[in-house]
């Protein structure tokens, strides 16, 4: 894995320049640098810094790709597209969105009510606001106080009893009404094919969203029936996230252009646009042919345009406008997740804690002359030698022969030999040293939860690429795994012999190490478990301005102890007289210690719940002495 595969899903976004991983846009300042600037105003801990300008990016890549496959094939109708809410509400991403998006009238799409307050309050009216997802009657009624505001609102209707709901809303909100105002209506319809990939449960005939080819006959006519075929004019699908192939959106295309086309002949005259819902895949694998996605964003739009217009040629109906939902692709670039190295784990297997003794047994002073004489030209014949003396000597301590200092002793020597091995025949990566490589992997404890901020990779193995922000200019040699600091196994990203991750040897005591993991923009946030009460991550936005310099804008801190508590409604106002009673009443303490002891508390009930790096223990202890 050659710069930890950033050709492979970077994107151009990032930069390797001398050691340190660069922010590839105007003065290219290093991610270290910002997170520094951060650290240095006293915030410790996992840091997520966004990026606006990534934001702009994706949304300028994504309407001039379509600008440009509508011209290539000189399609009639527009390109329109909204983003959708449940893949990030956090504000300091959606007030970004909206101010980078400015220019392309894009807007938002909600999938609950609390989202579609969102999107009446941020989109701006006449961008799309698209409305999907089960509704009850409140949030038929909210669509049409939308639209009475002014929003170019459509609700997507997911089965008839929807659509009954709309019929009665429309009467109670415009009945004796002079100019009437509705939503417009779109109508999801239920696939026969399908996505594929983890995610596709979205698409498909056993869905749970959708009309069938009988249902959509009925609801045209219950539309024409209660005058309300002038507001019908959308046809929605959506086949599932993190497509990785183009061919079932092909297939989507063709069914959904068709039932689009018959409507409109049958009678659906106010019918003009498709909403292809969204699935774009991100690319996020680190290593060459482990790659997620098989077509570009370039082929995707051709493909939209190029199926829209056949079909609407052949059947004689006009080019309907184009929608996406797209969310994953226009989000997950976005932020990048950086948290400090507080430990390496195995450095119990160094040669300064072997405990050799005057007369060893005789196989663990032969280990001790292999470690010592391994050369590359005997690596692969010592290194058999020493797994072989290494069983014959676990064996000889279950029979009670060697006791447990030669057992650590043995442990020590074989780990070193091993080590010692690979790094003498890298070039070689046969499968019998990557096996090995499980052995010696170093285990590095890292200030983040991955229940907090990786939430698909512990519920659905979704890979993040990840990689040291500095020391770029050295070759790493640690097979490694990585461990968050919840008392959870279930927090770690052990080390995978397909898809290597190698880091730098470091002493944390005397310099600190950051690693960062990319393309975590996109649902990761919103869908963070607070696991053993560690909460979002202190984050912060990273702003470019046109000279070329930065400034870190809308800090928000990762929420202190109480806050934690608050949340989960316990009444904190009793826990903090508690504590303060205790305190207060102890026997073992003396007037001035309770004192000192309760200025400490209450710093400490300020702070977050990540853990301090032992760099900043040693920091403050500079600053307090
Ligand atoms: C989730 C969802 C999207 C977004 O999907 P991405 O894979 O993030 O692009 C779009 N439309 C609908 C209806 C959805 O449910």
């Amino acid at each position: 894995m050659k710069n930890f595969g950033l050709d492979i899903w970077g994107d151009n976004n990032f930069i390797i320049q001398n050691d340190t991983v660069n922010i590839n846009h105007a003065s290219k300042p290093s991610v270290l640098e910002i997170t520094q600037e951060i650290r240095e105003k006293g915030y410790k801990g996992p840091l997520l810094l966004r990026f606006p300008h990534l934001i702009e990016k994706q949304i300028s890549t994504l309407f001039n790709t379509f600008e440009k496959a509508k011209e290539a094939f000189n399609y009639k109708g527009n390109f329109q597209a909204v983003f959708p809410l449940k893949v990030n509400q956090f504000p300091n991403f959606i007030h970004a969105l909206m101010n980078v998006s400015k220019n392309y009238n894009y807007g938002l799409e909600a999938g609950s009510k609390a989202e579609l307050i969102i999107a009446m309050t941020k989109t701006p009216l006449g961008a799309p606001i698209t409305v999907n997802g089960f509704k009850d009657k409140e949030m038929i009624s909210l669509c049409f106080i939308a639209a009475k505001m002014g929003h170019n609102i459509t609700v997507t209707i997911e089965g008839l009893g929807e659509l009954e709901t709309i019929i009665q809303v429309n009467k109670e909100f415009n009945a004796d009404i002079e100019t009437p105002v509705s939503p417009k209506i779109g109508v999801r319809i239920r696939l026969h094919s399908s996505g594929i990939g983890i995610w596709a449960k979205s698409g498909g005939y056993s869905s749970k969203f959708g009309l069938t080819s009988t249902e959509l006959l009925e609801a045209y006519e219950m539309l024409k029936k209660n005058t309300l075929l002038d507001h019908l004019w959308m046809i929605h699908f959506h086949i599932g996230s993190q497509m990785s192939d183009i061919a079932p959106l092909k297939k989507a295309l063709r069914e959904a252009g068709n039932i689009y086309a018959e409507l409109k002949k049958r009678g659906a005259y106010a019918l003009g646009a498709i909403n292809i819902g969204g699935g774009l895949a991100v690319e996020y694998s680190q290593h060459e042919g482990k790659q997620e996605r098989n077509y570009s964003l370039g082929e995707f739009a051709n493909d939209v345009v190029y199926l829209m217009q056949e079909i609407a040629k052949s059947k004689g109906v006009a080019e309907p406008d184009i929608f996406t939902e797209s969310g994953r692709y226009i989000a997950a670039s976005h932020s990048v997740l950086v948290t400090p190295v507080l430990e390496l784990f195995s450095q119990e297997y160094n040669a300064k804690a072997l405990r050799l003794k005057k007369t060893n047994p005789p196989l663990i002073e032969e280990l001790h002359d292999l470690y010592n004489s391994l050369s590359r030209e005997h690596a692969r014949e010592y290194l058999h030698d020493a797994l072989d003396h290494m069983e014959s000597l676990l064996t000889l301590f279950d029979l009670g022969y060697i006791d447990l200092e030669d057992r650590s002793n043995t442990e020590i020597l074989v780990n070193l030999i091993i080590k010692k091995a690979i790094s003498l025949l890298r070039d070689e990566g046969t499968d019998e040293l990557k096996k090995l490589q499980d052995r010696i992997q170093e285990k590095y404890l890292v200030n983040f939860s991955a229940f907090q901020s990786l939430p698909d990779f512990w519920g659905l193995a979704q890979q993040f690429p990840i990689m040291p922000l500095d020391k770029l200019n050295i070759k790493p040699t640690n097979p490694a795994s990585i461990w968050d600091i919840t008392c959870d196994s279930d927090g770690e990203i052990g080390f995978n012999r397909d898809l290597p991750l190698y880091l730098h040897d470091i002493d944390v005591s005397k310099e600190e190490y950051f690693l960062g993991f990319f393309l975590t923009g996109a649902y990761q946030e919103v869908l963070g478990m607070k696991h053993n009460l560690f909460t979002h991550p202190t984050e912060a936005v990273i702003v470019f301005d046109t000279k070329g310099g930065y400034t870190i804008e809308n800090l928000i801190e990762a929420q202190n102890l109480m806050d934690v508590l608050d949340d989960l409604e316990y009444d904190t106002n009793i826990m903090d007289k508690t504590l303060k009673y205790r305190i207060e009443e102890s026997k073992h303490m003396s007037q001035e210690e309770k004192r000192e002891v309760l200025g400490k508390l209450y710093l400490f009930l300020s702070e977050n719940s990540y853990l301090k790096t032992i760099q900043a223990q040693n920091e403050n202890e500079e600053t307090q002495g």
